[in-house]
C-alpha cells in the first residue's frame, strides 16, 4: 500500500505551545496518519495529512455501539540528539488483540510502524525537549460504517494523532493516594477489560471522580465478582513489594496486559528481585500493611511510567504505605525506564527503537 503525503505548507504550520505548560493531551501536532478499511478490499488510502476534523455519518456505528479501540505510546527526545520509541511493535500487536476481541480488522503491524516513523519524522519538531516531557502517540480505530444494526461494521478508520505532553510529575516524582473501591468494578472475566476499548474508560470515570472528590488521585479496582482480588490502579497496572518479592496480579482476563508491567517484571528479574504473578487479595494486602511485610506499592503505565503509592484508603480508613515516601524499588524502576527511554542508559532488552 502506497503512503500518500499531503503536507501542510511551512507558512501554515501551527505555533508550538510553551513547553512549561503542556499538560496531557491538550495540544496536537500539524499532521496525522489516516488509513481506511473496507470489508472485501482491506486497508487502503493511507495518507499523512493536516491534523483536522473527520466527517462521519451520524449513524456511524462507533457512536452507537462503541467499536472503538486505541493505544498509547510515546516518542522521547534523546539526551544524545537521537529520538526514540519504546517497544512500539508491542503496542501495535496489542492493538490487534483489541481489534480481534471487538470484531475489528487486524492492522498490518510492520506497515503501520513504518508509517508512524514517517509521521514522527515529519512532525519531529514537536517532540518536546523539557526534562520528562515526550510526544504522546495515540493510534485509534473506529467503526465508520453508517447503520443501526448491532453487528461488526464493514468500514473502519484507523488514525494516529500526536500530542506533546509534559512531565507527569512537574513538581517531582511524588507518591499518590489511592482509594480502594468496592462500589464500582472495571471489568469481569469474559468481558473486555483485557483490551483497550473506549467503553472501559467511559465506565471508569464515575469511580475516579468520586475518589477525587474524597481527595484521592485514583481508584484501586477489585475483581468484578468477589470484589476481593486486586486488579489495577486507574488505567495502570499494580505492583506490591512484600517480603522482598515483587508481586503483581496475574493476568486473569480482566486485567490489561501493560507493556510497562512487562518491562517492570523483566527488569526486576534481571536485578535478581523475585517476581511473582498470582492472585492478590485485598485482605492479604491489608494484612501485609498491618504486619509490616508490605514494603512498597507502585503503579505502572505509559503515561506516568512508575507512580509510587503513598497511601491506600480501604473501607473508610487510610493506611500509609512506606511512610508516604518513594520506595527504593519504585525509584530505581523509574530511573531505569527513563534512562532506557531517553537513551542515557544501555538497552539490554532491545526495547528502544531509534527514529
Ligand atoms: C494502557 C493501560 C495500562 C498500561 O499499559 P501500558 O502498556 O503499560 O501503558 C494498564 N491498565 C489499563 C486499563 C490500560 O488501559
Amino acid at each position: 500500500m502506497k503512503l500518500d503525503l499531503e503536507l501542510v505548507p511551512e507558512r501554515d504550520l501551527k505555533n508550538k505551545p510553551d513547553e512549561k505548560h503542556l499538560g496531557f493531551g491538550k495540544y496536537f501536532t500539524d499532521h496525522m496518519l489516516v488509513i481506511k478499511y473496507t470489508h472485501g478490499e482491506g486497508w487502503h488510502d493511507a495518507i499523512i495529512k493536516k491534523y483536522g476534523d473527520f466527517s462521519l455519518d451520524p449513524a456511524a456505528m462507533v457512536f452507537h455501539y462503541g467499536q472503538a479501540i486505541f493505544e498509547g505510546l510515546k516518542a522521547y527526545r534523546g539526551t544524545n540528539g537521537a529520538n526514540y520509541l519504546f517497544r512500539p511493535a508491542d503496542n501495535l500487536r496489542r492493538m490487534n488483540d483489541s481489534a480481534k476481541r471487538m470484531c475489528m480488522p487486524a492492522l498490518p503491524v510492520d506497515y503501520v510502524l513504518e508509517a508512524l516513523k514517517k509521521l514522527l519524522e515529519i512532525d519531529q519538531q514537536w517532540i518536546p525537549k523539557a526534562p520528562g516531557s515526550s510526544l504522546y502517540i495515540r493510534p485509534t480505530m473506529i467503526a465508520s460504517e453508517a447503520g443501526l444494526g448491532v453487528k461488526p461494521a464493514k468500514e473502519y478508520l484507523f488514525y494516529i494523532i500526536l500530542s506533546p505532553v509534559g512531565a507527569y510529575y512537574p513538581e517531582g516524582f511524588n507518591p499518590v493516594k489511592i482509594y480502594v473501591t468496592d462500589k464500582y468494578v472495571r471489568a469481569v472475566k469474559g468481558g473486555v477489560g483485557e483490551v483497550k476499548t473506549a467503553g472501559n474508560y467511559a465506565a471508569s470515570i464515575m469511580a475516579a471522580l468520586e475518589a477525587q472528590q474524597k481527595g484521592y488521585t485514583q481508584v484501586l479496582w477489585l475483581d468484578g465478582i468477589e470484589r476481593r482480588y486486586v486488579e489495577e490502579i486507574g488505567t495502570s497496572n499494580i505492583f506490591f513489594k512484600i517480603n522482598d518479592e515483587l508481586v503483581t496480579p496475574a493476568l486473569s482476563g480482566s486485567i490489561l496486559p501493560g507493556i510497562t508491567r512487562d518491562s517492570v517484571m523483566k527488569l526486576a528479574q534481571h536485578w535478581g528481585v523475585p517476581v511473582v504473578e498470582r492472585p492478590v487479595s485485598i485482605d492479604e494486602v491489608m494484612q501485609a500493611v498491618e504486619d509490616d511485610s508490605l514494603q512498597e506499592i507502585f503503579a505502572s503505565g505509559t503515561a506516568a511510567s512508575i507512580s509510587p503509592v503513598g497511601a491506600l484508603n480501604y473501607q473508610g480508613k487510610e493506611y500509609p504505605i512506606h511512610g508516604e515516601k518513594i520506595g527504593p524499588l519504585a525509584q530505581r524502576m523509574f530511573s531505569e525506564l527513563q534512562g532506557i527511554q531517553y537513551g542515557s542508559l544501555g538497552d539490554i532488552f532491545g526495547w528502544r527503537v531509534a527514529l
